[in-house]
């Protein structure tokens, strides 16, 4: 109860954001702190093992002369251009095929283990299906585009190739909503009420149409808390999971969605389709200019005449994970910066620093609350709790400063006490 009283005498004279901001950390248990601690750096090294895995398999697929046998097989059949398509499509479900334990265990035992996933096994394969379905599809005939254009061009296909992928990201962001979504969750307009009425307020003031508010049902999958802007165009909108309508309050639905129309309206998408564009003319140019090296030097057996030889994919393939691998805390920072932003932006458009901040302590059930500055700057794509509570404090000492009133502290901290012991209860009931 101290810090608490800090709090109180705080108010009574001035606010103190230090103070409460440790008042919010001090409320998580400190066995759930050691938990997500376990999760969180897990996962970061299981991103580093997919991408070694990925490494490996394109290197054995190489040695083995798998890759150089299934292109004379295709090719014996069919004329160069076409048979780089069944080529293309087998090598990948292959690889697809041999990644499937990590998968398994990262995305189905690991999840269950750290209670984060509802899903039977039936249900996640089925969406692993899917979900592969759609990535060898669209991987199959971007790749085949790409080796088209590999061969016609011969040294600029990597500019020309960026640009041309970065137009494919940017189809594939406005047809999710419409056609990708909706084959793994159900998508329903937000009820009217209360919450809509304020969602539609904070829409308005940003001057975004409030129809494109939309509910899913989350549950079916996981119990993180999300939300999400997606598409691109006429197919914007905003989607509220629905374990986030049934756990949070209002004060954080709010906050969380004023978040979520701040990358909306600072324009966010847009920006990563010319980030995406970037980061693929970087790494197609790494693979054009590294390829005949790495050829020369490891690929006596591998018979491949080419960078345009479509033998050579797992080389491409191998040369752009380990490119993409190295690039990870880059794109963690790209990440970070936008939701910074989208964060700053949601504090004033929802006015709810309380709501923000008890938001950013339910997230702690599956993201490290306080990382250390060098964990946060590698691997973290979205601040930390404790960066993210401190900027909702500092904000609202700002406000109070300026002459508004509060009596918000000590409710929103009662709340984010009982955040935990419902989730203990639960625990015990279980
Ligand atoms: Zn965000």
């Amino acid at each position: 109860m101290l810090l608490l009283d800090i709090i109180a005498a705080g108010q009574a004279t001035a606010f103190d954001a230090v103070a409460a901001t440790q008042a919010y950390i001090d409320t998580v248990p400190a066995e759930q702190v050691a938990q997500v601690a376990a999760y969180h750096e897990g996962q970061n090294w299981l991103n580093l093992a997919s991408g070694v895995l990925a490494i490996v398999i394109f290197f054995v697929l190489l040695q083995i002369g798998f890759a150089k046998n299934l292109r004379d097989r295709f090719e014996r059949s069919m004329p160069n251009w076409l048979a780089r398509l069944p080529f293309i499509f087998v090598l990948i479900l292959v690889a697809t095929v041999l990644t499937f334990p990590l998968d398994y265990y990262v995305g189905f035992v690991r999840e269950h283990a750290f209670d984060l996933a509802t899903q039977d096994f039936g249900g996640w394969f089925g969406d692993y299906l899917t979900a592969n379905a759609v990535g060898l599809a669209i991987s199959s005939l971007s790749l085949w585009l790409l080796y088209a254009l590999i061969n016609w061009l011969k040294s600029s296909w990597w500019i020309v190739g960026a640009i041309g992928g970065g137009a494919l990201v940017a189809l594939l962001i406005m047809a999710s909503p419409v056609y990708i979504a909706p084959l793994f969750n159900d998508y329903t307009p937000l009820e009217q009420g209360e919450l809509r009425d304020g969602l539609e307020a904070i829409a308005a003031a940003s001057g975004i149409p409030a129809s494109d508010i939309v509910v899913y049902n989350a549950s079916a999958q996981t119990t993180r808390l999300t939300a999400n802007v997606s598409g691109l165009g006429s197919t914007v909108r905003i989607a509220l999971g629905d374990t986030l309508l049934d756990q949070a309050s209002e004060e954080e639905i709010l906050s969380v969605m004023a978040h979520e129309i701040g990358h909306y309206v600072l324009g966010h998408t847009t920006r990563t389709i010319y980030f995406t564009v970037a980061i693929l003319a970087f790494g197609f140019a790494f693979v054009h200019f590294s390829f005949g090296w790495a050829n020369r030097r490891f690929g006596g057996s591998w018979s491949i005449r080419g960078i345009g030889d479509i033998a050579g994919l797992p080389l491409f393939l191998l040369l752009f994970t380990f490119y993409s691998t190295l690039l990870i805390p880059v794109q963690n920072n790209y990440v970070r910066w936008g939701e910074m932003e989208a964060d700053a932006y949601g504090l004033e458009a929802a006015r709810q620093p309380d709501g923000f901040a008890t938001t950013a302590l339910r997230i702690s059930t599956y993201r490290k609350i306080e990382p250390s500055a060098i964990e946060e700057f590698l691997f973290h794509h979205h601040p930390s709790g404790r960066s993210r509570i401190e900027r909702a404090m500092n904000w609202k000492a700002e406000q109070l400063a300026l002459g508004a009133d509060d009596q918000s502290t000590e409710l929103a901290l009662d709340r984010a006490r009982s955040i935990f012991e419902e989730s203990a209860q639960e625990d015990a009931t279980e």
